[in-house]
């Protein structure tokens, strides 16, 4: 049996389960097996598995190394891919090349010398920069004079000056929203259907939704000190007025509402933002139940009441 085969039929008679525990069966078409996209709810047949049209997701997205870890559809997994991880790359990319390492690939950038840019791209290769004018994308003649003038800079005595602009575009609340929505999944795939059909977390649904204009309070911080590869959920306890499911992906932290729906996300929001010191950080710790990092749907909580 395929990996989508078996979470789909592992998936499908839990999420029933929990739909009559919430007097919510009667939503579900039929008495046939049912697996919902965690993101959009639409609830799918097991054909969807053979149609391709329950996919694999990565968490987070593969290209930032992540894990094929739950089913989604493929709407909304490849809609994210354009909306929101891309963004997230990109910038993964930038701040790279900030700290000087390595990059997957070059960026478009601009050169300047004496008045004169020319298109180009820019790498950090871990062991320094990499910068090039791209032929093609320049006339010649303003190769040739961006050289010149570059020579002209660097003999006129007075120390050479170059600049070079990074042209990739992202937006940095579609890169968060990325990150956000990998919390989300790796939430879900935790503990299950139980936990994200709370109210608390519609917020959350209706910001990953393709083409969503819906904006999240601030809910997620970041610290370049963490271990890139780590991965942890918490299920936090103390202090109370935290408490929250707290997702950690590399330098990213994201809270999410706690399991028993005791604040909506707009308070919790709330308490961290009074909690933070200046650049983010939670200034103490957070007390609670560790919850393994899932590689699989787990569905912890869906599985603790009958
Ligand atoms: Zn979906």
């Amino acid at each position: 049996m395929d990996k989508r085969e078996r979470w789909f039929s592992e998936g499908a008679p839990l999420f029933r389960q929990v739909m009559t525990r919430l007097g919510l069966a009667d939503r579900l078409p039929t008495d046939d097996l049912y697996y919902a996209c965690p993101c959009c709810l639409h609830a799918f047949p097991s054909e969807a598995v053979t149609a391709q049209v329950l996919t694999v997701e990565h968490v987070p997205p593969e290209a930032l190394d992540g894990k094929g870890m739950l089913l989604t559809c493929k709407r909304c997994n490849n809609d994210a891919g354009r909306d929101f991880d891309s963004h997230a790359q990109k910038r993964a990319e930038f701040y790279s090349m900030l700290s000087g390492n390595a990059m997957a690939r070059p960026m478009r950038a601009v050169f300047e010398a004496g008045g004169i840019e020319i298109n180009g791209e820019a790498q950090s290769t871990g062991a320094g920069w990499f910068l090039e004018g791209v032929v093609k994308q320049n006339h010649p003649a303003r190769l040739d004079a961006h050289e010149q003038a570059l020579r002209a800079t660097a003999d006129n005595g007075e120390g050479a000056e170059f600049r070079f602009k990074i042209k990739e575009n992202f937006s940095s609340q579609r890169a968060d929203t990325s990150w956000i929505r990998s919390a989300y999944l790796a939430a879900f795939s935790a503990l299950g259907w139980s936990y994200i059909l709370q109210p608390a977390l519609d917020p959350i649904r209706q910001r990953i939704r393709p083409g969503s204009s819906a904006t999240l309070p601030p809910i997620i911080g970041f610290n370049p000190s963490h271990d890139a590869e780590g991965r942890h959920i918490l299920i936090v306890q103390e202090p109370e007025e935290l408490s929250s499911v707290v997702v950690r992906i590399g330098p990213y932290t994201v809270f999410l509402p706690d399991p028993w729906g005791t604040r909506t996300l707009a308070q919790l929001a709330e308490s961290i933002s009074g909690k933070c010191d200046e650049t983010g950080r939670v200034p103490f710790n957070l007390n609670g139940k560790v919850v393994p990092w899932p590689t699989k749907p787990m569905y912890a909580l869906d599985r603790l009441t009958p």
